[in-house]
């Protein structure tokens, strides 16, 4: 393959610059044009989220370009939700038995700024700021962009061009118009949007609640959720309908109701917020949403990567270790088809494709269970068995959020078949009071659990398969 030619990436976020430090360090010459300004010189807000939970799937992409270390010394480590009933009550629900599984919470622009400077180092990769594309051609791989400070517009030809500008992606609006070959899109908006707020330090700098968990107030419809970020504060987003329920985006118009509203359903985070009403007011909101199309390539001349081919909603908090883990699987394949950019294409989408479509769907259950089956008795005492199955059975059971979230060697389809038999085989048996939940129960009671819920898992999974042949 030819590395003198050159490399165009579109979108310098969490993907395009990940992508651009793989590609130079496999010696490509890459040129990397960002609609937004430099981060690392302006205070502007990232992007989207502020803060996010990186997990192993996101971290084995840190450890293909080496950086690992020093994404480490920004995470602060989440070892499990802290949920906030509505009466006031909290408790602590670990992420899994195996104290080594937790998840970790990390500055958007922090880590992105940390990719860029890591590829600008190598010399051969160079990032343009404030340079919004257009429209590509994607017959001639040329791309037009406007300069946001000059308005003049430029013409950028490479040898390939890469997608990777998001949710809204303009390189995968291009294949839509062009119709030039047989293009499937869907988005689907969620009727809930949120918006961030925040919970400050204390006037040393410490924490107001605990630093070390995902803090989820869960309320059926809606809830509120707090990550911690290295200066003491704790971003803190609100997912409410835009116009459903009693509160609603649309009608928590002034001051008086936003405030309301919190002292009603989350009095003791207000307790935390005395700048609620101004970050309320100041911060947008936004929508969420699932996007997903085929094919992300077009010949060899162009690929979606990142949320521009696969833009999910947030609950599995998987999306950008998702689009981390397409840079690790896409890497995989330019070994394997050195020269040929087509089917290097080709055969990484349909390899990687039913992975991107699973976690899609399981972020969306996983809506349902936040904000209503956390603090629901039956998926507690699940959890709570869960953890315990974990804990002294460590390398037989695996939660479905553990084959998620920790397994960073096992696909998401796989973790979404898999983990959803075990969920329907253990509420099952519960629900029927057919199962030992007992906290105290012996391990040799635990044993026979564990071997009655795995057989049971294989049997869901065997009918599942069976009803799905059946179709054809
Ligand atoms: C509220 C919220 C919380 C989230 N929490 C988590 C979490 O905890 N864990 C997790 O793994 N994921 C999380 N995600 C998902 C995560 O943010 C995305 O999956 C991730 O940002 C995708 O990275 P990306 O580089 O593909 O896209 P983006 O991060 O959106 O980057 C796209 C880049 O392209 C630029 N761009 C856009 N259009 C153009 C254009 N026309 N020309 C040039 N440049 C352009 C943008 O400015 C941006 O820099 C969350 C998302 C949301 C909304």
């Amino acid at each position: 393959m030819n590395k003198q030619k050159s490399i165009l990436v579109v979108g310098a976020g969490l993907c395009g610059s990940l992508l651009a430090l793989r590609l130079g360090q496999r010696g490509y010459n890459v040129r990397v044009v960002e609609s937004r300004p430099d981060l690392r010189r302006t205070n502007i807000n990232s992007g989207r989220s502020i803060n996010l939970a990186l997990s192993d799937r996101g971290i084995k992409a840190m450890r293909l370009v080496g950086v690992q270390d020093k994404v480490r010394s920004l995470c602060i480590p989440m070892n499990g939700r802290m949920i906030h009933e509505s009466g006031g009550n909290t408790f602590f629900s670990p992420y899994s038995g195996r104290t080594d599984e937790f998840i970790n919470s990390i500055s958007r622009g922090q880590l992105t700024a940390l990719l860029i400077d890591e590829a600008e180092a190598l010399g051969n990769v160079v990032f343009e700021f404030d340079k919004k594309c257009k429209e590509v051609d994607i017959e001639t791989r040329t791309a037009i962009f406007r300069d946001k400070k000059t308005a003049r517009e430029t013409e950028i030809n490479a040898h390939v061009i890469f997608g990777t500008d998001g949710a809204g992606s303009a390189v995968r609006k291009s294949y839509f118009l062009s119709k030039r070959f047989l293009f499937s899109y869907s988005q689907n908006y969620l009727s809930h949007g949120y918006k961030e707020l925040s919970i400050l330090p204390t006037k040393k700098g410490e924490f107001r609640a605990q630093k070390n968990a995902l803090h989820i107030w869960p309320r059926g419809n809606f809830m509120l959720i707090a990550l911690p970020n290295l200066d003491g504060s704790f971003t803190v987003t609100l997912f409410l309908s835009y116009d459903e329920g009693p509160y609603n985006f649309k009608n928590l118009t002034n001051p008086e109701i936003v405030t309301e509203f919190f002292d009603k359903e989350f009095p003791d985070a207000l307790e935390l917020m005395p700048n609620l009403v101004d970050d309320f007011f100041n911060n947008p909101t936004a929508p969420l949403g699932t996007v997903k199309c085929s094919p992300w390539h077009y010949k060899g001349n162009t690929l979606l990567l990142g949320d521009a081919a696969h833009a999910i909603v947030p609950f599995y908090g998987q999306g950008m270790n998702a689009s981390f883990e397409d840079v690790v699987e896409f890497d995989k394949f330019l070994d394997t088809h050195q020269g040929d950019w087509e089917t290097t294409f080709k055969t990484f989408e349909k390899s990687r494709k039913k992975d991107t479509d699973a976690i899609a769907d399981l972020a969306l259950d996983n809506f349902v269970e936040m904000r209503d089956h956390v603090a629901n008795p039956i998926f507690q005492k699940k959890r709570q068995l869960e953890t315990l199955l974990e804990t002294h059975f460590p390398d037989e059971y695996l939660s479905k959020y553990s084959l998620v979230t920790f397994n960073e060697n096992l696909g998401y389809h796989e973790a979404m078949t898999r983990g959803r038999a075990q969920d329907k085989a253990i509420l099952n048996m519960i629900a029927d009071r057919n199962l030992n939940t007992n906290p105290n129960m012996s391990k040799t009671e635990l044993k026979k659990v564990l071997d009655r819920v795995l057989k049971e898992t294989e049997t869901i999974i065997e009918e599942d398969r069976l009803a799905q042949t059946m179709h054809y």
